[in-house]
């Protein structure tokens, strides 16, 4: 058997398209378009990578990008000041702090500051809480993104026995709770899991945020199993997920690769959670 492929890279680009029209309609009814403020602080290569792409893509989309670059030695008082500023500025529907920050920052205090109605990142304790409660916010990219990926190929996930690896409070804890809210069954598998292939081997979605190269192997998985593949590492031989590839690709039903799987989603649902947080404001319905 040979696993359907799942195209993160397209069906992020037709999500993004769809987010422009929405903008554009955004746009035409309010006379403004969203924007998103994006602060780095320090210039870790790896954040100004990320910081130069999520601009460029808030542009292509149609919406205003304010970029906000500190250096590294900037003080707590000013980066909350900043975020301060950005809460009130009504032209600025989303707020997002590039993490990891440099030494010394208090990386909750700073999230924690943010507003939760512009929190498009969804890191914010109470985004977190909303999400677990089953209340309007903002949900992490990345496991929104895994989640559309999964409807895709499954439809209706109601009932299935789904296996997160990780219990990151970006990726392994809120793709758990979008996965109940979607009604499946699910166990989240962490460093202190014992056995932890005969846990993966009873599941129909297969989640792994792990960071460890090629760690999940084909005879872990059920077959005919979707596989999302959120590990991103880097190796001698590449860019490589938590997932054989080669050989789970022989056994499951469905697989996203690394790259061109969950990384590309990341970004377009970031842009679709600024779209959301503008028309919330604005007292708009949006269809993304
Ligand atoms: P993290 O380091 O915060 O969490 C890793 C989790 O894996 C932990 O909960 C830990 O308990 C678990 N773990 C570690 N070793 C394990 C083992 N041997 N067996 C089972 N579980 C184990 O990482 P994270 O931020 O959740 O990211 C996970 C991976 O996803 C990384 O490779 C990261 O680069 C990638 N990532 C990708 C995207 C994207 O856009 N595609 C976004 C975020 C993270």
């Amino acid at each position: 058997m040979s696993a359907q492929i799942i195209d993160g890279k397209a069906f992020a680009a037709d999500l993004r398209t769809r987010i422009a029209g929405e903008v554009a309609r955004l746009r035409a009814a309010t006379g403004r378009a969203p924007g998103l403020a994006v602060v780095l602080v320090g210039e870790d290569p790896a954040s100004s990578v990320y910081v130069r792409s999520k601009g460029k893509a808030t542009i292509a989309a149609g919406m205003l990008s304010f970029e906000h670059r500190l250096p590294a030695d900037v003080s707590q008082d000013t980066l909350l000041a900043l975020v301060a500023r950005l809460n009130a500025d009504p032209t600025v529907d989303g707020i997002l702090v590039q993490l990891p920050l440099p030494r010394g920052l208090d990386e909750s205090a700073i999230i924690t500051a943010i507003d939760p109605d512009k929190d498009v990142d969804g890191f914010h304790p109470v985004n977190a809480g909303r999400l677990a409660t089953g209340l309007p916010g903002f949900v992490p990219c990345t496991p929104l993104g895994c989640v559309m990926l999964l409807k895709s190929v499954l439809g209706d996930l109601s009932g299935k026995d789904a296996v997160v690896i990780g219990r990151s409070n970006i990726v392994g804890k809120p793709m758990a709770q979008l996965l109940i809210a979607e009604s499946c069954t699910v166990t989240v598998a962490h460093s202190r899991t014992r056995d932890l292939k005969a846990v993966v081997a009873r599941a129909d979605i297969v989640v792994a945020a792990v960071g460890r190269a090629q760690m999940v192997r084909a005879d872990w998985i059920k077959p005919g199993a979707t596989v999302i593949d959120v590990g991103i590492n880097r190796t001698e031989a590449g860019l490589v997920g938590d997932v054989d590839f080669a050989d789970v690709a022989g056994v499951a039903g469905a697989i996203t690769p690394v790259p061109g799987g969950v990384g590309p989603m990341t970004i377009a649902v970031l842009l679709r959670n600024t779209v959301v947080s503008a028309a919330r404001r604005d007292g708009f319905a949006v269809d993304l």
